[in-house]
C-alpha cells in the first residue's frame, strides 16, 4: 500500500501513546509511518453545555492539515466526543477525507470507578484505532460480530470486538491495492 499514516495527539494525555500506536497500526496495515504534524483540539468544536467536543468539526480541521489523498490522519484525545444523533462516540472517521479521531475518555477503567490499567487501555485504544483505519482505507461498518468493522457503541461491544477482519472485509481491504499495482 502507498498510504501514509499520521497519528496526531490533540492533548498531552494521549501524546505518550502516539509512537506505540503508529508503530502497531503501520505494521498491521502495511502503512508508511509519518510524523511532523502538530495540532490541538479546535476551540470551535467544544460544546459547553455538554462539556464534549464535536467530532465532525475536529475532522474538518484535520483535513486542512493533509497534503495528499494517500495521507491518513488519526487524531487522539482524552476529551469526550459527540456527534448530533449520539450522546457520545468513542471514535469517528471520515472515509472521504481520510481523517479520524478517537477518544480515551470512555475506555479508561477510571471512568467506571475502576483502578487504572494501562495494558487494558492500550488494547482498547488499538481496537478503536484499527477500526477507524479500516474506515480510512474505505471499509464500511460490518454486520459480522466477529469482525473489526463491527460497530461498538458500548464498552462491552468494544471489548468483545475482535481485532481481526472477516473474510469479506479482508477482500475489500486488499482489492484496491491489488488494482493499483
Ligand atoms: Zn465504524
Ligand atoms: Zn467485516
Amino acid at each position: 500500500m502507498n498510504e501514509k499514516l499520521y497519528i496526531i495527539p490533540l492533548d498531552e494525555g494521549t501524546r505518550k501513546f502516539s509512537g506505540w500506536l503508529l508503530n502497531e497500526l503501520c505494521k498491521r496495515f502495511t502503512l508508511k509511518p509519518q510524523s511532523g504534524i502538530v495540532s490541538r483540539l479546535p476551540e470551535e468544536s467544544f460544546n459547553q453545555k455538554q462539556n464534549q467536543y464535536y467530532a465532525t468539526t475536529i475532522l474538518s480541521k484535520l483535513e486542512l492539515l493533509k497534503g495528499t489523498d494517500f495521507e491518513m490522519i488519526l487524531a487522539t484525545t482524552e476529551e469526550d466526543l459527540f456527534i448530533p444523533n449520539k450522546n457520545f462516540v468513542m471514535g469517528q472517521a471520515n472515509s472521504t477525507s481520510h481523517t479520524s479521531v478517537i477518544s480515551t475518555f470512555r475506555i479508561k477503567p477510571e471512568f467506571y470507578g475502576l483502578p487504572e490499567d494501562e495494558v487494558l487501555l492500550k488494547s482498547r485504544l488499538l481496537n478503536l484505532a484499527s477500526h477507524e483505519v479500516g474506515h480510512m482505507l474505505g471499509l464500511k461498518n460490518c454486520l459480522n460480530k466477529d469482525c473489526q468493522m463491527y460497530v461498538a457503541d458500548t464498552l462491552t461491544e468494544l471489548d468483545n470486538r475482535p481485532e481481526t477482519f472477516c473474510a469479506e472485509c479482508i477482500l475489500n481491504l486488499t482489492l484496491p491495492s491489488k488494482v493499483k499495482t
